[in-house]
């Protein structure tokens, strides 16, 4: 998923970058304590009867860890993980083939699961509940059903949209888990330990400075350190301070808020354009020139949760906090709603 806060979109670094702040295991994954402490029974639970653990659901907006937490619990087992995605497994072969080469407690990643093809999951559902496969081979006159009886494996689901998963599938987790945006303190952790990591000395002001900036995920943190350790290293001697991540991160263009350039695009759109809205995402899409899904999972959550946008039924609408980033007196009715 090409989530990330595009930065330095053709540094072929980022993908190895990204791997090896990943924490190995929970003593390293700061935050989300809930979900964290559930998982850790669950594993200890397993373990004692010496069983797989049962299938996950990891929802939660990009960036705020889902992967890192498969990796982490695949380790924690000692058992392999086959990495997949929906929109991968287009036909019911495509699953046998990844099903037939998996062992006792190995793990089943299926990222973006909310996009798999719905003849596949007819066909997830006894895999999930009975860890049985029943797959139709050869066509026509000579077609027959076989049913492969496969070894207990977890499936490890994630989603940035746990709301377009089917009732059924839902069900077929033993339970799920939202992660939710990271605190500006738990984001000073994770930058501190990623600073460590990439041997560049930052100071608590500049570490909370990044945080603030890093729309509550984890990646974007990251992905910002790395710009301002750039940055410190050709401009101040290494060291990154509040003032060097303030000169740093405004040459990029994002400002106290977090919000980048394409946030301020939507906020200027819904208003000048759209009248302040409500205008549909589509619309909005098209007029800022992103894609909707990245207006809809990256961006937007964010600008509602930080109370410049709101969702309405016909769309989306401006807030006076909006009006108020831009520095422009909202109209009379926007501010009625506010009071
Ligand atoms: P997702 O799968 O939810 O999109 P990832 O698991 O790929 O997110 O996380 C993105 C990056 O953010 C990881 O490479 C990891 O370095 C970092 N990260 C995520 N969550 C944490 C955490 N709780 N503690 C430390 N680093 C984290």
């Amino acid at each position: 998923m090409n989530d990330d806060l595009n930065i330095e979109p053709n540094d072929p670094s980022g993908a190895d970058f990204d791997k090896s702040l990943r924490p190995p295991d929970f003593s390293e994954f700061c935050g989300q304590e809930k979900v964290k402490e559930r998982l850790m029974l669950m594993i200890e639970a397993a373990k004692q009867r010496g069983d797989a653990l049962d299938h996950v659901l990891l929802s939660g907006p990009p960036g705020l860890g889902k992967t890192t937490l498969a990796n982490i619990l695949c380790r924690a087992f000692g058992t392999e993980m086959h990495i997949t995605s929906g929109p991968q497994i287009e036909k019911a072969g495509d699953l046998a083939v990844i099903l037939t080469n998996i062992q006792f407690g190995d793990f089943l990643f299926v990222d973006e699961i909310h996009r798999l093809h719905p003849a596949v999951e007819e066909y997830l559902y006894p895999a999930m509940e009975d860890f049985r496969l029943d797959i139709i081979i050869d066509q026509g006159p000579n077609a027959r059903s076989i049913c492969l009886t496969l070894p207990r494996f977890t499936l490890i689901g994630a989603t940035t949209k746990a709301g377009m998963l089917t009732r059924p599938l839902l069900s077929r987790f033993g339970i799920t888990n939202r992660l939710d945006y990271y605190q500006p303190e738990e984001l000073v952790t994770i930058i501190k330990r990623s600073a460590q990591i990439l041997n560049i000395e930052i100071k608590e002001d500049g570490a909370l400075e990044i945080a603030l900036r890093s729309r509550g995920t984890p990646r974007v943190a990251n992905n910002l350190l790395r710009w301002v350790r750039d940055f410190a290293q050709v401009k101040a001697d290494n060291i990154i301070t509040k003032d060097v991540a303030v000169a740093a991160l405004a040459m990029l263009e994002i400002d106290e808020d977090g919000l980048d350039e394409m946030d301020i695009r939507i906020l200027e759109t819904v208003i000048h354009k759209f009248a302040g809205g409500p205008v549909g995402v589509n619309s909005l899409a098209v007029a800022v020139g992103e894609d909707e899904a990245t207006i809809n999972e990256v961006y937007e959550p964010y600008l509602i949760l930080k109370g410049f946008l709101k969702r309405t039924p016909r769309g989306r609408a401006a807030l006076p906090l909006a009006y108020k980033k831009l520095g422009i007196e909202p109209p009379g009715n926007v501010q009625g709603e506010l009071f």
